[in-house]
């Protein structure tokens, strides 16, 4: 049994990136236009009806599946930008349901939904989870009873906006651990996606665990596709990305994070502050 997820982020007007979400340059290589994410849909959707493969719209839909059935495709967006609701209006009208993983604490700020946004979309049947409170640079470096908290105290305020129990969950940063899907599990989410470019389901505790595949301003509209078909050769490429990121990050640390930020200071044609 396999999962196909597609990690998106917010979806802008032309060259509008800071209008949705987190601002700056590095944020902005994963929102895409709206042209752009257009032809994303075209392309996914098309593919997807061909191969016969399922739309997942709803957790519960994917953890009773068997093991025979035929792959699942899901559409997640990250962090709470604004542009939820023109995401939903788009991914509608290709008969889609998405994932909206909401940081709470930017709940109401400049750039992101409001509790009007995240109630419409939950009575749209979009699928609500938690993004964490406060997006931590690095979840897995904290301490446990913190990601507890930043789980548990996220998923409450969800339910408070919905009204109903908040289960699904994305990791931010895609900062993970064993530590932090167990932080997940204890604060009762069932579901939860993290950044691995991986398609299987690993089950902890009471938790089911599913990598996604992360989608950049920079990813073509047939390359989202043969991810969602389950291609071998775009996914291969993401793991092998992903592998080399992690050894970096783990023999480097916060230093990988200020590497990261001078990269994309200095591509965005500012100054990068001096290490
Ligand atoms: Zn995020």
């Amino acid at each position: 049994m396999h999962a196909y997820s597609l990690m998106y982020h917010d979806v802008v007007a032309d060259g509008a990136f800071d209008a949705s979400g987190f601002p700056g340059s590095s944020a902005a290589s994963y929102k895409l236009e709206r042209d752009h994410f257009e032809h994303h849909l075209q392309a996914i959707t098309g593919t997807v009806a061909r191969l016969g493969y399922d739309r997942v719209s709803q957790p519960e839909t994917l953890l009773r599946r068997s093991p025979s059935r035929q792959p699942a495709v899901l559409l997640h967006f990250d962090d709470g930008g604004k542009s939820a609701l023109a995401i939903a209006d788009a991914i509608e009208r290709h008969g889609w349901r998405g994932y909206f993983h909401i940081t709470t604490d930017l709940i109401d700020t400049p750039g992101f939904v409001t509790p009007t946004d995240i109630r419409e979309l939950d009575q749209r049947g979009h699928v609500v989870g938690t993004h964490s409170c406060s997006h931590p640079p690095r979840m897995s470096s904290l301490r446990f009873d913190d990601m507890v908290r930043e789980w548990r105290d996220s998923a409450a305020v969800l339910a408070d906006i919905t009204g109903k129990p908040i289960t699904v969950a994305s990791v931010p940063g895609g900062y993970t651990s064993r530590e932090v899907v167990l932080a997940a599990d204890r604060a009762g989410i069932e579901v939860l996606f993290n950044s691995e470019p991986v398609s299987r389901f690993d089950w902890v505790r009471g938790c089911v665990v599913l990598g996604r595949y992360t989608i950049k301003q920079t990813t073509g509209a047939d390359e989202a596709a043969a991810i969602a078909a389950g291609r071998r050769r775009p996914r291969w490429q993401q793991w092998a990305m992903w592998n080399g990121k992690k050894a970096l990050k783990n023999a480097g640390g916060t230093y990988w994070l200020a590497l990261r930020k001078r990269i994309f200071d200095a591509r965005a044609g500012s100054r990068p502050d001096r290490p």
